[in-house]
């Protein structure tokens, strides 16, 4: 059975006041020091899969200190993305995908980030998380939930859902998680998985949540650091 929406509801204003003490995530913070542009955010979100939030800014800032926009970044060689990228995860295939990504954006789209799911799932290396928080923080989409694995881990942790993979993730939460909290699970359940519920010796006994969570699969002793 999972949660009630009214304890989902208090585990996510719970979390809306506790995320207030840590760092942003960095695709979010991209997003905001950039003014939500839209080309910024869709390549920093592909350069973060797999990759630590440090790890992903200093690479965005690196990258985007030598090229802003689809026509400038296709100018560079894969090279080049690739030293200006090191030591993200997968940073040649993820070199490649930029690449092949601004190429499209100019042939097919003018340059310009499209808006809608499918048009975004056409770009080489986007996923549904990536289209996900592109229309969330680009197009302050409210129809959207972007399930990363952290979102994965804790929302089955939580009871919430019982799933496998993060897609499953995704459309299992619509149907739980009331609609107004839709874009928000990503930037809660994400600052959450990077400094308390992390995957392995999540920090249960100094968790905010800790009372309305029923740790499904969490091991017995957890970290109190
Ligand atoms: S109580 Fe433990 S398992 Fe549950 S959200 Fe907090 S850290 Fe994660």
């Amino acid at each position: 059975m999972t949660a009630p929406p009214d304890r989902i509801k208090q585990i996510l204003r719970t979390l809306r006041l506790a995320i207030r003490r840590y760092e942003e995530p960095a695709v979010e913070k991209i997003a905001d020091e950039r003014t939500e542009d839209a080309f910024q955010v869709l390549v920093a979100t592909l350069l973060s899969a797999r990759t630590q939030d440090a790890t992903t800014y200093a690479a965005s800032e690196r990258l985007f200190a030598r090229a802003r926009t689809p026509r400038t970044m296709g100018k560079l060689s894969v090279r080049e993305v690739e030293r200006l990228i090191y030591p993200v995860s997968f940073y040649r295939n993820k070199a490649r995908n930029i690449k092949a990504t601004c190429r499209l954006l100019i042939d097919r789209f003018r340059g310009v980030v499209p808006s809608t799911m499918e048009e975004l799932l056409m770009l080489p290396g986007v996923g549904r998380k990536t289209a996900n928080l592109v229309l969330i923080l680009v197009h302050r989409s409210r129809k959207n939930i972007c399930v990363d694995t952290h979102v994965h881990r804790i929302s089955n942790r939580l009871g919430w859902v019982k799933t496998r993979t993060p897609d499953e993730t995704e459309q299992a939460l619509y149907r739980v998680v009331p609609r107004r909290w839709w874009p928000s699970v990503n930037l809660f359940l994400v600052t959450w998985g990077q400094q308390v519920c992390r995957p392995v010796h999540p920090r249960c006994p100094v968790c905010a949540i800790s009372r309305l969570c029923p740790r499904v699969g969490v091991p017995g002793r957890s970290a109190r650091r």
